[in-house]
């Protein structure tokens, strides 16, 4: 139930918060929770509810909500699971609007939870938005609110929105994000995700004016593919950063299609992040690093790094990781370099990009004219710098009588802002930690001082090549995606959505896998072109069909049991004659009995020989989250061997169709490979399209394989289809 995204903002500011389960006991949840709310300066009313009555911490406890004699906008609940449908019930009789369920035990943990959750599933029906249960709740500096424990939170805000499912994660992720800078618009924590799930908060806080970038830490996802349109609607103009999880291969093996084996996994984010402008993270520190990034650079910034570092030894290492993060490391211009060797002594650096200034504690004169040269580049989209030695300890440590003097640290800190500022040109700077042992943590110290100077003026600050390059190639795939036109055109049919054949094998109520020749009928009904496949039930009658048809034709076995023809000697290809087709027809059926015995035949498909050209496969399967996946690549009987395919969620647009067939390794042939004619995309895009509004109108699919497909200059045709239905619609 959507009552409308607005009725979130309850969530993030209450005028007035009712805490269930608040007692006298100063370490329970509900004390500790107003304790929190007080220490962080909530301004609105609270109201502490018990059912034993009483005080805490100087408010009268009402014993029910019912009880309280103003409205409330915001109930949240922390009493034992047992209990929680009964209070969401006197909620909604006193209609409060919103309630946070901190409670565990639902649906994370056996039978008895899973019932009571689906209680509030229901109870949150008749008029009441919840968040849980099993989580931390909201914290958002403009509202005033914060989950337990953090009292101690930060007032101040910032434009990062975070979800996550998890609480301790929430809680975690948030913690370790102000250490580095980072300051929040909202936080959720939204656990069990029962009534408010991940796509009511994404579509929220996309809508939130405080909202720069949205960031999220995802197990699963409760609607996939609502969460799914909404970050396909998203135009890029706000990052969407996200950590998912529990991207492993499994659930895949039961499938009986190319297309449902081959699924699985992380086909399906892996086509998410490819149809929307989602930034997927790997790791925590990814996640906290891109959001640094962001905080300094809203609108992302572009791939080619010159790297300025105070020494030669590791600009290779600089150099590999910018490459592995897929950003550039492009040549300076002929006078960028000049101005370099004008500034920089003949021996011992190098005027090239990587650049090496020879020495991690250069004079500043020199360091600015540097970084100037190499700003005014027109090349340069950003400026990585890496051992200079900002640190007056570091520089002591490692070179004693040279280290600098504090006035000077203070004027070496403010070349790299001057020159941003100046040139308008982004500076990142990484600054590892030199010592690690417990003797030397006010080195630790220092550097976390000059990291947050450098935050303050706009700098991000990395502690490692690695992660610099790794964040900032995520901020430049989001400027990339700024401003590309949002793929909406979803393709739809214009035929009605009933596909007679369908139905009509449906009726037939054979089992679930329907045979080459009712899949072709339906395909065919969908605007898919396909050989001409009639069945045959004796030799005479594959004779006859085969001179209707005209030769040369093919043959292949009809039985509900084979799903892999070709395997077990039941196609046979080039027949020309008459004579040949009662040949193939005795040769097919010998075959198949002795290769399964127990098959049931039903007789011989007789269909059109395709000319030869390159053999593709298209097709659907369902995935339990986010809806039909469409699948293209190379085809034929290798499919599996090759795995050359590309998936997209569907439905497609025409960039997505366009853009799996430019995906796949086999592409190339598609293009025209060594003196072969380039086979015709538009209509293979055009099928693409065909296939994925068929499933999509005609949800009883379960599984679809078109392979192969063959392709040609002009044009495209499926020799073999395979259908398999969802059970329940099998009709007796
Ligand atoms: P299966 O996949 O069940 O083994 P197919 O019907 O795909 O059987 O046939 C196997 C191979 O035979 C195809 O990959 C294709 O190369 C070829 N083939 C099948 N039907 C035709 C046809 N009508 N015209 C040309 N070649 C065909
Ligand atoms: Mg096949």
């Amino acid at each position: 139930m959507n009552n409308g995204i607005k009725d979130l903002d309850l969530f993030f500011y209450p005028r007035s918060i009712a805490i269930v389960g608040a007692s006298e006991a100063l370490n329970s949840y509900g004390a500790r929770y107003i304790q929190a709310l007080l220490d962080f300066g909530y301004t609105g009313r609270i109201y502490a509810v018990n059912h034993n009555g009483n005080e805490v911490l100087g408010y009268k406890i009402y014993r029910t909500v019912l009880d309280i004699p103003d409205s409330v906008d915001l109930a949240a609940i922390c009493v034992p699971n047992r209990f929680v449908p009964e209070i969401l019930r006197s909620c909604v009789k006193k209609q409060i609007p919103a309630a946070i369920v901190l409670s565990a035990g639902f649906s994370e943990s056996g039978e008895e939870g899973r019932r009571l959750e689906q209680e509030i599933v229901e109870i949150a029906a008749q008029g009441i938005r919840v968040m849980g249960p099993n989580c931390f709740g909201t914290y958002c500096p403009a509202g005033g609110i914060t989950i337990v424990p953090g009292g101690h939170f930060p007032r101040e805000g910032g434009g990062i929105a975070l979800i996550a499912q998890s609480g301790q994660l929430s809680e975690g992720i948030t913690g370790r994000s102000f250490g580095e800078g980072i300051r929040f618009s909202k936080v959720a924590s939204y656990g069990n995700a029962c009534n408010i799930n991940e796509a009511d908060l994404l579509e929220y806080l996309m809508q939130d004016k405080e909202t720069r970038v949205f960031s999220a830490y995802l197990e699963g996802v409760k609607n996939g593919k609502r969460f799914f349109e909404i970050a396909r609607q998203n135009d890029g103009k706000k990052p969407v950063v996200l950590w998912k999880v529990g991207l492993t291969r499994s659930g895949s093996a039961a499938a009986t299609s190319h297309t449902g084996s081959m699924a699985g996994g992380s086909t399906t984010w892996d086509a998410f992040f490819r149809q929307t402008h989602a930034i997927k993270i790997n790791t925590m520190e990814e996640l906290i690093d891109t959001n640094v990034g962001f905080s300094c650079l809203p609108s992302g910034c572009g791939k080619r790094v010159a790297l300025v570092s105070g020494g030669g030894a590791g600009t290779v290492i600089g150099a590999d990781a910018c490459e592995n993060a897929g950003l550039l490391m492009p040549a300076f211009s002929a006078q960028t370099e000049n101005q370099l060797r004008a500034v920089l002594p003949a021996v011992g650096t190098s005027v090239r990009n990587p650049l090496d200034i020879g020495n991690p504690h250069p004079p500043l004169a020199q360091l600015n004219a540097v970084l100037e040269a190499v700003a005014s580049d027109e090349n340069i989209d950003v400026i990585v710098i890496r051992r200079i030695f900002f640190s007056i300890k570091v520089s002591k440590f490692f070179s004693g009588t040279a280290a600098p003097s504090f006035e000077e640290q203070e004027q070496l800190l403010q070349i790299p802002i001057s020159v941003k500022n100046k040139y308008q040109k982004p500076i990142v700077i990484i600054l590892t930690e030199e010592l690690t042992g417990v003797g030397d943590i006010d080195l630790e110290l220092e550097r976390r001082k000059i990291r947050d100077y450098f935050f303050s003026h706009g700098i991000p600050v990395y502690l490692t090549e690695h992660r610099a390059f790794t964040a900032l190639a995520n901020l430049s795939r989001f400027k990339e995606r700024v401003g590309r036109p949002v793929a909406l055109q979803i393709h739809t049919s214009s035929q009605s959505r009933q596909n007679t054949a369908l139905s009509k094998a449906l009726k037939d109520g054979r089992g679930v896998l329907l045979d080459e020749i009712q899949s072709k009928e339906i395909l065919k009904e969908a605007g898919i072109n396909v050989t001409e496949t009639v069945i045959a039930r004796s030799k005479e009658e594959a004779v006859k069909i085969s001179q209707t048809i005209g030769f040369p034709v093919v043959m292949k076995i009809v039985s509900p049991q084979i799903t892999h023809k070709s395997d077990v000697g039941g196609v046979k290809l080039g027949l020309k004659t008459a004579r040949q087709v009662e040949g193939a027809y005795d040769d097919i059926i010998s075959s198949v009995r002795r290769n399964v015995p127990d098959a049931l035949i039903e007789g011989v498909a007789v269909q059109q020989m395709a000319r030869s050209g390159v053999e593709l496969v298209i097709g659907a399967t369902k995935d339990p989250q986010f809806g039909y996946l469409i699948m293209f690549g190379l085809g034929g009987t290798l499919v599996e061997v090759l795995q050359d395919v590309a998936f997209r969620i569907s439905p497609l647009t025409g960039e997505d169709a366009a853009e799996m067939i430019r995906q796949v390794k086999c592409y190339r042939l598609l293009k025209g490979f060594r003196g072969q004619p380039p086979v015709d995309i538009a209509a293979l895009e055009n099928m693409l399209l065909k296939v994925s509004s068929f499933v999509e109108n005609n949800p009883v699919i379960k599984e679809l394989d078109i392979n192969p497909i063959i392709a040609y200059s002009d044009g495209a045709v499926a020799v073999d289809a395979r259908i398999i239905v969802e059970r329940e619609d099998i009709q007796h």
